[in-house]
């Protein structure tokens, strides 16, 4: 029997009308589907549309994400190579329109998280092997190759933006997208769902996820955190309404060398994997914020993820130490349940930005 039956076998007609606009409504029409982007798997929910044009839906994000793989890749030919070698002639050039958005996004981003998320630090990834479709047989560079690209302190705001124009000032310059682009890309997927008339609906690349409105049944979406040994799950929190949750972990890319395991979360400041956390959540409206404050929030560690998510806005943290403590603030507190809590020490840090 469907809920609705249930509602007005027992329910007067007036309490029937109400909850028509609540919990007890008929269930929505649900599409699944998942495709290949940004080298994960995305998994796609559709809501409350016909089947017709979620599957359409569908076909137009597959194709929008293609092509922004293509234009944003850190190491295959494309418009961002292009703006890569660009940059390190000094000289000025016409911003390809795919690249330059991101470019603002990340300047802003990366002053915002005291330069600690810096998409401006591609050499070192290269030098380090993560810009590579399979790290797993990668060495770590030789110190003073670390130590000379560190020097050369490559950031965002040594690109000069004058209209549609840019100039790179440091000819260690090199982009790298890995760190926001996944949430840029989600961010742009939920502005074509919205204006195709969807809006219920999780875009998922591999557990960073951006969801819109409500399940099929009426009641918020149920999100799994991932857990930071790579596998399982942590916890669990329910979105009603638009949020995204990133997440960023040692686990991901790696290498093992000489018995002693680098990952490719880089801190800009020494040149090396950051130290100290092995995974960060965010949650936060847009996913493009979500993404960099992960990333920035992992380099930032234990002592100091509070005062950088503090400046980049955030309003909801949880972070696994390298000790195994999980810290969280109050308010994450009250929105996740994670699934064996008796087993962790938690630490709690002071309130965060209130949401809005
Ligand atoms: P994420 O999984 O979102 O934390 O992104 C990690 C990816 O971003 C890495 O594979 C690198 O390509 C790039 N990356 C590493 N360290 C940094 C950093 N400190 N700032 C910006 N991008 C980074
Ligand atoms: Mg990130």
């Amino acid at each position: 029997m469907s809920s609705l039956a249930t509602c007005q076998r027992y329910l007067p007609i007036t309490l029937l009308l109400g909850l028509l606009f609540t919990g007890c409504s008929p269930e929505q029409t649900r599409y699944d589907t998942r495709f290949l982007a940004f080298g994960t798997l995305m998994d796609l929910t559709i809501v409350g549309v016909g089947s017709d044009l979620a599957a359409h839906a569908a076909q137009v994000l597959e194709s929008d994400f293609a092509e922004m793989h293509r234009s944003w890749h850190a190491w295959d030919p494309g418009p961002l190579g292009y703006v890569n070698k660009m940059l390190k002639t000094g000289e000025q050039f016409s911003a390809p329109p795919a690249v330059l958005p991101l470019i603002r996004l990340g300047q802003t981003l990366s002053l915002s998280s005291e330069g600690l998320f810096n998409p401006a630090i591609g050499e070192l990834i290269d030098a380090w092997g993560f810009h590579s479709n399979d790290p797993s047989g990668s060495r770590p560079p030789p110190t003073e190759t670390i130590a000379h690209l560190v020097q050369q302190n490559p950031n965002m705001q040594d690109i000069e933006i004058d209209g549609l124009l840019l100039r790179g000032k440091n000819p260690a310059l090199k982009l790298d997208f890995g760190a926001f682009g996944k949430g840029f890309g989600i961010d742009l997927a939920v502005t074509r769902l919205k204006e195709m008339g969807i809006s219920n609906a999780i875009v998922n690349a591999g557990g960073d996820l951006r969801a819109i409105g409500r399940r099929e049944t009426g009641e918020p979406w149920r999100i799994a955190i991932r857990h930071p040994d790579g596998d399982g799950i942590l916890g669990s929190l329910e979105i009603a309404g638009d949020a995204s949750v990133f997440t960023s972990g040692n686990y991901e890319r790696q290498f093992t060398w000489e018995g002693k395991r680098y990952h490719h979360i880089i801190d800009p400041r020494s040149g090396y994997p950051a130290q100290g956390t092995r995974s960060v959540t965010v949650i936060h409206h847009d996913s493009t914020t979500a993404d960099a404050a992960a990333t920035a929030l992992f380099v930032a560690g234990p002592d100091n993820w509070y005062r950088i998510a503090r400046r980049m806005g955030i309003h909801y943290v949880l972070l696994i130490s390298e000790n195994g403590e999980l810290q969280m603030n109050p308010e994450m507190q009250t929105r996740v349940k994670l699934v064996d809590e008796a087993s962790w020490k938690i630490r709690l840090s002071p309130a965060l930005n209130p949401e809005p």
